[in-house]
């Protein structure tokens, strides 16, 4: 049988831990013990700790009818530095939790950690544990990531008069996810001989719509890069990643800091990839921008008088004022839609 077609279960667990040691076994100063041992041991720097998790589960946070077992890797670990930048810190040690069907193929497997480890180079984090297990239907996916920070913000800290920015166009990864659902298959996207074929597929679909227009909202939605927010640590009054929509994440700084928010519809930052694409949709590329989730854009606020080099969208208020303010002027009540879970 053709190596790609071999199962987990007949790998075995032992097989799969030996590969993972071999391929992420990282010597480095703060790793006393790595992955091997019933723990790993560390000698962390003397500044503070962050620590975070993230779960992606089949069928809630991902599909692999429209993903490559490559990209699911790469933005487990790219959604999860997200909240490590988020509160200003960087990103160090990764723990990695995977519990995977028995008749997963091996090449998923193998896939699936090199997506991981191009994640990890980038965001130079070491994977330095984890655990393995088989799951009966849905494959479950955790990453714990722990960081470094001198000074850590918060989403509480926001006061009235503040102003309220992003880092980025918005609305991207969710009219990306919109377009895969109408390929109803993974692209390969890092690749570049593949890329070929994938145009092909596209121009079958979207006729009118070329693929420099599709390819960066397919890239965020599928393999989000995000970026360490460094220059408005110093002025940022509170932080937040820009993880289930801009409406919600917002209500969430605002309920923390017991603020309320003014935000100009006229400045959202919508990209003209966007903007082509929601035409083609028949939607709103601003419903995409308020609501639509995954951007991983940092969404955070300074005071009025600083000089910050971001994309300024709207004020904080007081408590009771909770207003998006339309093209013309007109006041509209803010509503926090985005994805929530359990509703
Ligand atoms: P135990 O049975 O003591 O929990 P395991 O056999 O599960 O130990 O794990 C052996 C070693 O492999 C440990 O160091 C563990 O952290 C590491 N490990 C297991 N699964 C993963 C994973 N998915 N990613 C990284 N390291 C892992
Ligand atoms: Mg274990």
């Amino acid at each position: 049988m053709s190596p790609r077609h071999i199962k987990l279960s007949e790998v075995g667990e032992l097989k799969l831990l030996e590969q993972i040691k071999r391929n992420f076994a990282k010597r480095s100063r703060d790793i006393l013990v790595g992955i091997g041992d019933d723990a790993s041991v560390l000698k962390p720097l003397k500044k503070n700790l962050l620590v975070t998790t993230d779960m992606m589960i089949e069928g809630i946070h991902f599909d692999l009818r429209f993903m490559t077992p490559f990209q699911l890797g790469f933005k487990l670990i790219s959604v999860n530095i997200s909240d490590i930048y988020a509160m200003g810190g960087q990103p160090s040690f990764v723990l990695l939790n995977i519990a995977l069907r028995k008749d997963t193929k091996k090449e998923f497997f193998d896939e699936f950690f090199m997506g991981i480890q191009k994640a990890l180079n980038l965001y130079r984090a070491k994977l330095i544990g984890g655990d393995i297990s088989s799951v009966f239907k849905s494959a479950c996916l955790s990453a714990t990531i722990l960081g470094y920070c001198t000074k850590h913000i918060n989403r509480k800290g926001a006061s009235v008069g503040d102003k309220i920015y992003v880092t980025g166009n918005l609305g991207d990864s969710a009219c990306g996810l919109e377009l895969l659902k109408k390929i109803k298959r993974p692209l390969i996207l890092h690749i570049r001989s593949k890329i070929k074929k994938q145009k092909e597929i596209c121009r079958k679909i979207f006729k009118n719509i070329s693929w420099e227009t599709v390819e960066p909202l397919f890239i965020r939605h599928l393999m989000p890069v995000v970026k360490f927010p460094r220059k408005f640590l110093n002025n940022a009054t509170s932080m937040i990643d820009i993880s289930d929509g801009l409406m919600i994440d917002l209500s969430r700084i605002c309920k923390e800091s017991k603020v309320g928010a003014r935000i100009y519809l006229e400045k959202i930052p919508v990209s003209p990839e966007l903007q082509k694409v929601a035409l083609f949709l028949k939607k709103d590329p601003l419903k995409f921008a308020l609501s639509g989730g995954e951007d991983y854009e940092i969404l955070f606020t300074a005071p009025s008088e600083k000089n910050i080099e971001a994309i300024h969208i709207g004020e904080i208020t007081t408590k009771s004022e909770k207003v998006i303010i339309d093209n013309y002027g007109r006041k509209k009540t803010l509503s926090w839609e985005g994805y929530q879970h359990f509703v």
